[in-house]
């Protein structure tokens, strides 16, 4: 399946503090923190936190965390925000968007502020979205807590005082009160979502550590096999933990949502939006996004890349290891639900492989731009990579694939790729993160090869991906050949790959896809900003979306942008376009050593 949305949580081990390398340490004691967060069943647009703080100095600063990833910027919808100290009201002055200073006299006060909900514009919600509705919603983290800065190593309490009736579910410890939880510092509370309201649950246990399923229906759901969706979700468990040999957590929890998109995975716990429509048509259809996610508990949240730290209300740096974080976590949610019987969106290995190169290979991205270079633009900037876009997800799946071949020859089917993750858990599951360079060493020390020009040509360069090479090692080849993009009924299919968006100024900005389509061809560029199309001023993505929808093949476009040099008419002829067929088969004469590796490679990776 495609994944909607797939968004990161930071990198954060549930044991192990971390040190803060941007912000200047707290000096004083500790500070204690106890929140207590509050909502009105009468009232499903906010909700109150109060933050009471102990041991703090007479000024300190106040922030809310930004996320690697995804940055929701709820700081924009803090309200009535004031400081109450034994001797009278404290004074706050906002330092930046997302920080607050605060003086006080005496080293304790009471923060109070409101977090006053966005008004949803489209029909889902992002599941990892803070939300109130009248039979739960999801509050916590980034969206929810300020946290003291320079004190990231402070614990907290968080209890909560909710509609009578409702339950609540949380990664954080639980204390004797029902209604409080523990976080024995600003990263794990950050980390971890609270889900409250009325949902089904269920729960398993897999080598001894409690799981716990939830599922929060709409009130219009529609019913689904949960039976089975519960033992597919148990089968996926059992199997990566035999595939890592412990589970790393104390009990874990999948909030899956109705009526929501996307996902974003914790340490312990991870919200995928799982419409019920969806799954009374297919009870399999999500399996993938929470294979995938599910996986992001070690590769990402344990093995993370050494830009993501301790959490802090600076934007972090992009990260050039997301190509092995997204990458390898979609192999193996391809491999593992295979090894567990479960259904995955290709029927074989090859045809899977086959997909995966046929898009690698229609993309003009990954012969311009290396591995490390576009995981920085994973999460960077829109159109951070010119006329080209590209997927991090895709290219190191592939590197992973690849890889797993070398691995595989090298060691005579002896080690893998999975070899490789299970030390680099070993290796990187604490602090340290790692860099491509701590990849290609445990690669080097998995299979006694060096695969360091293989790392200097894709991960650090970007040349094209020598497949008869790699796919030879198993006794494979590969024939492809470039086709016209045909409708069902045979008729030409317009290139259309075209996009636009709106920058922070307001503008709609136009993005070329890939320098050959035809837009690219006619000389627009990504950046341009959009003025009108055929005559029509056009201001809106929907709008720019709509009129591209209408689009035939023949059609001639005029599209007016606005550049540093000024405004000009582009004129697009819309043509077709062609997209490779891959085809993979055996070679005739093979080696028995690369038809037992084969043999291994097609029995998903086991012997
Ligand atoms: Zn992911």
């Amino acid at each position: 399946m495609v994944l909607l949305i797939t968004v990161s949580s930071f990198a954060q081990h549930p044991l192990k503090h971390w040190t803060d390398a941007v912000e200047v340490r707290y000096d004083s004691k500790q500070p204690v923190i106890n929140y207590i967060l509050a909502v009105d069943s009468t009232d499903t647009s906010s909700f109150l936190v109060e933050m009471r703080v102990r041991n703090v100095a007479d000024t300190f600063r106040v922030a809310m965390v930004a996320h690697p990833e995804y940055d929701d910027r709820y700081w924009q919808f803090v309200e009535n925000f004031y400081v109450e100290t034994k001797s009278g009201k404290g004074n706050i002055q906002r330092e930046d968007s997302a920080l607050w200073k605060i003086i006080i006299k005496g080293n304790e006060a009471v923060l109070h502020y409101r977090i006053h909900l966005p008004v949803l514009k489209d029909a889902l919600r992002a599941s990892w979205k803070a939300f109130l509705s009248p039979t739960g919603g999801l509050v916590g983290g980034p969206h929810s807590f300020m946290y003291i800065v320079g004190a990231t190593l402070s614990p907290s309490h968080v209890t909560l005082n909710i509609p009578t009736g409702w339950k609540v579910v949380t990664g954080m410890e639980a204390t004797p009160d029902p209604l409080t939880f523990f976080a024995p510092s600003v990263g794990i509370l950050i980390d971890d979502p609270i889900f409250i309201g009325k949902f089904k649950s269920w729960s398993f246990a897999v080598d001894g550590v409690p799981h716990q399923v939830i599922y929060w229906p709409l009130p219009n759901t529609t019913a689904f096999d949960e039976t089975k969706l519960v033992s597919d979700i148990q089968k996926l468990v059992k199997e990566t933990s035999e595939f890592f040999g412990r589970l790393p957590y104390r009990d874990y929890i999948f909030m899956l949502q109705d009526g929501a998109f996307g996902a974003l995975e914790h340490n312990n716990s991870v919200t995928v939006g799982v419409p019920s429509s969806e799954l009374s048509k297919d009870i399999t259809s999500y399996l993938g996004e929470i294979t995938h996610e599910y996986f992001h508990t070690w590769n990402l949240m344990r093995i993370h890349p050494i830009e993501y730290g301790d959490v802090s209300y600076k934007t972090p740096p992009l990260s050039k290891g997301l190509w092995w974080s997204e990458g390898l976590t979609i192999f193996y949610a391809d491999l593992l639900r295979r090894r567990a019987s479960l259904p995955a969106f290709d029927t074989t290995r090859v045809q899977h492989l086959e997909g995966l190169i046929r898009r690698y290979s229609t993309t003009p991205a990954y012969l311009k731009f290396s591995a490390e270079k576009i995981s920085l633009a994973a999460y960077g900037p829109t159109g951070m990579l010119g006329d080209y876009s590209s997927s991090t997800h895709l290219q190191g799946e592939i590197i992973g694939a690849m890889l797993d071949f070398i691995i595989r020859d090298a060691t005579n089917g002896k080690s893998s790729m999975d070899d490789v993750m299970r030390k680099m858990m070993d290796n990187f599951s604490g602090e340290k993160g790692f860099t491509s360079k701590d990849i290609e060493q445990t690669i080097h020390e998995v299979c006694g090869c060096s695969v360091h020009q293989f790392f200097q040509d894709y991960v650090y360069e970007h040349k094209q991906i020598d497949f008869k090479k790699y796919l030879e090692l198993v006794g494979l080849q590969m024939q492809m050949t470039w086709k016209d993009v045909l409708s069902e009924g045979g008729k030409h299919v317009p290139d259309l790959r075209v996009y636009s968006w709106l920058d922070s100024e307001k503008n709609l900005k136009l993005g070329i896809t890939n320098p050959l389509s035809c837009w690219g061809r006619a000389g627009l560029h990504t950046g341009d900003i959009i003025k009108s199309v055929n005559g029509t001023p056009i201001n809106e993505t929907r709008n720019f979306r709509q009129v591209i929808r209408e689009v035939k093949m023949g059609d001639t476009v005029v599209v007016e942008v606005q550049r540093p040099a000024g405004i000009i008419k582009i004129k697009v002829l819309i043509t077709g376009y062609q997209q490779p067929e891959v085809h993979i088969t055996p070679i005739s004469r093979v080696t028995e050593k690369q038809k037992n590796l084969f043999r291994q490679w097609i029995n998903n990776g086991t012997s």
